[in-house]
């Protein structure tokens, strides 16, 4: 048993690994509590597994869950938190980008009595124009989108008590999960820590545009069904707009201001266009109905192919 749980989920982080190690370890020793670090390997395909697996044959605080494949970050934060044992876990990112030294002041407000200390990003530092724009807009869409009311600008460096992280275990099993969205619809009582998200230590983002559009959408479709209804906004919307055209149309040919027929550019035009937004709601359907098909078949979250360390 120990008092805090640190979980890293890594893919492809060979030269930050070390790094992380020595700066997890000296704030964690700095704490003064018992610890364990739980690196969770996400099927790197570089020496992340190689360099983890040498860090917990000599510090026995370190521990390692190596997924047989890539399963993706939000599952590699469930797995370390499932496999955790101490009384606050914290997730952190393997880059540094979410300065360990802030996780005593996370757990200070966590001996105040809060079981969420969530990180709020005042700053990013290292990222792109173009990322803290997407982020800043998805944050926001998202919380005008759902009812659950998920802090905007928190990532999921954050620290949850014990009773947090068993309930994420032992009542949410969904498998395109979008955790810190969870965390908030869980409820429980919850305080920010404020902080500057500095650069990556090394390394590039292995969080690419395909992966980002993959996990704004999770959270989403996990938080929200307004997406399903735009169907029938939109129907009803282009419902009454036609019968006031359709109106127009007979009074116009009643007066004997319309005789010609109607051009043909503009009925491409609009039946095009119509075209699209079906298609666009069929696909909209596809997204949700391919989410329930994932969770009826059952498969597990994730693989382990190895653990250390563990008892
Ligand atoms: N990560 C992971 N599996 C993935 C992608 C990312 O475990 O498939 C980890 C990665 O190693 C890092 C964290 O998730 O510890 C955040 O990723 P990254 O820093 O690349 O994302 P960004 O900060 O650029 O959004
Ligand atoms: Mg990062």
């Amino acid at each position: 048993m120990c008092i805090v749980s640190v979980v890293v989920p890594m893919y492809n982080e060979e030269e930050v690994i070390m790094e992380t190690y020595k700066r997890l370890k000296s704030v964690m020793d700095g704490t003064g509590e018992t610890y364990e670090l739980i690196f969770v390997n996400d099927g790197s395909r570089d020496k992340t597994r190689d360099l983890a697996s040498a860090i917990c044959y000599k510090d026995k605080n370190v521990k390692l869950i190596d997924f047989a494949r890539n399963f993706g970050h939000q599952v590699a934060i469930s797995a370390g938190m499932d496999n955790s044992c101490g009384d606050a876990v914290v997730v952190i990112d393997a880059d540094l980008q979410d300065p360990p030294e802030v996780i005593p002041q996370m757990m200070a407000k966590w001996r105040e009595g809060y079981d969420v200390v969530y990180g709020k990003r005042l700053k990013r530092e290292g990222d792109s124009f173009f990322k803290k724009f997407t982020a800043k807009v998805f944050y926001r869409t998202l919380n005008k989108m759902t009812d659950t009311e998920i802090p905007v600008d928190t990532g999921d460096f954050r620290l949850i008590d014990r009773k947090v992280c068993d309930a994420l275990k032992n009542s949410i099993s969904e498998k395109n999960r979008y955790v810190r969205g969870i965390i908030s619809w869980l409820g429980f009582k919850s305080a920010p820590v404020e902080f500057v998200r500095e650069k990556r230590f090394a390394g590039t983002t292995k969080y690419p545009l395909k992966k980002m559009l993959k996990f704004a959408g999770d959270a989403i479709m996990s938080f929200s069904l307004k997406p399903l209804k735009l169907a029938t906004y939109l129907g009803v919307g282009i419902s009454i707009a036609s019968l006031i055209y359709g109106i127009v149309l007979v009074i116009l040919k009643l007066c004997g201001v319309l005789s010609t027929v109607m051009g043909w550019t503009s009925i491409v035009a609009i039946s095009l266009f119509f075209n699209g937004i079906i298609l666009m709601i069929l696909g909209i359907l596809g997204s949700y109905i391919g989410r329930i098909y994932e969770e009826v078949k059952g498969r597990p979250l994730y693989v382990i192919q190895e653990k250390i360390n563990f008892d």
